[in-house]
């Protein structure tokens, strides 16, 4: 954050600026808005390393009390079209912290194994530990949106989901996972822009899925579910924040300062010594 004498360049904190309401229209979001941020990219860049360098310093904390016996964690999950970001999300926000200190995973195509298993079962293993700040890249929220759409089970399955998974996060925030659930939006014509790249950058080959160019067609049907996923799952306890994404300068600060608030919120201080330190400090003077 700016110094006490600097004016932040936030006119209002990214929690507040992002969170989802009952009035969240998907067709609406413009995914080039900068919601609450009043900079440009240059001063984004420059908070990125700045908030980041505090994030990792809030995220040692948890980690440490974690290994103190403070069974809480956070849990990050990224949802968004594909090209929003997801990955850059967690190499260049989720970058700055230590790497011991998180659980990640991402959810692809389920496994045979995983198709035996109720939907929730693989995400389930992935839940962060205690002091971990788990990210998910992709999750439970594939069942209610590719699954949806594609139609890979009946309706009268998928719209059950809805409250199952609601159960569900219940559940984890009971038992002290913080869960910050982002959907990360990016318009049609930079999501062109961006495939584009894939196809013309020998680097970017890997990333490029030819399946992707047939979602394009799919995206008024994803609105739907993603309007459905934002109105059925939209808890107090597990939040959905609705991240523009098409410039990435201004949803990586974003996705940082929305961590940076959870973690605050957890009100960490540096766990006490489990030993006598006067008399540590004794013994090592004398060792
Ligand atoms: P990414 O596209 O994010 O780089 P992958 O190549 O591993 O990652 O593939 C993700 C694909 O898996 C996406 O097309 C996504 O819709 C699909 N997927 C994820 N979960 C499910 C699911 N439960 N059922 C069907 N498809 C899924």
């Amino acid at each position: 954050m700016p110094k006490d004498d600097e004016k932040s360049p936030w006119s209002m904190p990214a929690v507040e600026a992002l969170r989802a309401g009952p009035d969240t229209r998907v067709e609406d979001i413009d995914a080039n808005a900068t919601p609450g941020f009043e900079g440009g990219k240059e001063l984004g860049a420059q908070l990125l390393e700045e908030r980041g360098a505090y994030l990792s310093g809030l995220q040692e904390r948890l980690y440490a009390n974690g290994r103190t016996g403070d069974r809480r964690s956070v849990l990050l999950v990224l949802q968004g079209m594909d090209t929003a970001g997801k990955g850059g999300m967690v190499r260049h926000v989720i970058g700055h912290v230590d790497p011991q200190g998180v659980d990640h995973a991402s959810f692809g195509v389920p496994t045979p194994e995983e198709k035996q298993h109720h939907y929730l079962w693989r995400i389930s293993k992935e839940l962060p530990r205690a002091g971990q700040l788990g990210v998910f890249d992709r999750s439970h929220y594939e069942d209610v949106l590719v699954v949806r759409v594609h139609n890979l089970v009946p309706e009268s399955v998928w719209s059950t989901r809805y409250d199952e998974i609601n159960q569900f996060e219940r559940e984890i925030v009971d038992s002290g996972t913080t869960i910050v659930k982002v959907a990360m939006f990016v318009s049609l014509d930079e999501q062109k822009k961006r495939l584009a790249e894939r196809l013309e950058r020998p680097d970017k080959h890997w990333k490029y899925n030819p399946s992707d160019v047939g979602e394009r067609a799919l995206w008024p049907d994803y609105q739907e579910a993603y309007q459905a996923m934002l109105d059925r799952t939209n808890t107090d306890y597990a939040p959905w924040y609705v991240v523009p994404c098409n410039r990435k300068w201004y949803s990586r600060i974003a996705v940082g300062e929305l961590l940076i608030d959870a973690l605050e919120r957890l009100d960490l201080d540096w766990p006490a010594p489990t030993f006598d330190l006067e008399l540590e400090k004794q013994r090592l003077a004398q060792a």
